[in-house]
């Protein structure tokens, strides 16, 4: 009888990344994330500086709450970019985009940005992910506007970015 043999081959890790603007990161970005993370082995959550949408939150503020949700751990690393995603996916050799789908709004843009992405790097692949039905339409812009009206961000943020909301909207607005 032929004995099997059993080897332990090193499989290759399956990187995505994860580009947006997280101005700031709220729970359905974080849902998306975990999601992801069940197909793949280390996600790189990537911030775009994106100027032309005025983020509220500077770049390292936005770096910073993001590495304090994900502080210990290995599978998902934040990074930035400046300019052509395509260009940083090719700096990178990661050609698998994770992209979230949220209600009808989101698909006319994300489609464009598929298919414009495609025409300049064939081999990109993106996965759209939907949230659970809460974070359905829960939105960074939603957020910052119950913030600003002093609202319960905790429902909708990590506690390390309720408080910064806070620091921004509540205690920036009394020093005017
Ligand atoms: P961008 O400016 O690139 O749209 P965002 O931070 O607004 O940056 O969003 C990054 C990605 O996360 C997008 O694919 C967006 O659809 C997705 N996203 C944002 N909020 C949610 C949410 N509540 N549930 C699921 N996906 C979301």
């Amino acid at each position: 009888m032929v004995q099997r043999e059993y080897r332990f081959i090193k499989r290759k890790e399956r990187l995505a990344v994860y580009p947006g603007s997280f101005d700031p990161v709220t729970n359905g970005h974080l849902d998306i994330i975990e999601r992801s993370l069940k197909f793949i082995d280390k996600l790189v959550v990537s911030i775009t500086r994106h100027p032309a949408k005025k983020p509220v939150f500077t770049f390292k503020e936005r770096m910073e709450m993001l590495r304090s949700v994900f502080a210990g751990r290995d599978d998902v690393v934040v990074d930035f970019f400046d300019g052509l995603l395509v260009d940083y996916l090719e700096k990178k050799g990661i050609y698998l985009v994770i992209r979230g789908l949220r209600a009808v709004s989101d698909f006319d843009y994300e489609f464009q940005m598929v298919l414009t992405n495609r025409k300049m790097l064939p081999q990109i692949e993106t996965i759209f992910l939907t949230p659970r039905e809460e974070y359905l339409y829960l939105s960074s812009s939603a957020v910052k506007e119950i913030a600003r009206l002093n609202g319960p961000v905790e429902k909708f943020v990590p506690a390390f970015v309720a408080n910064k909301l806070k620091e921004k909207f509540i205690e920036g607005s009394d020093r005017q």
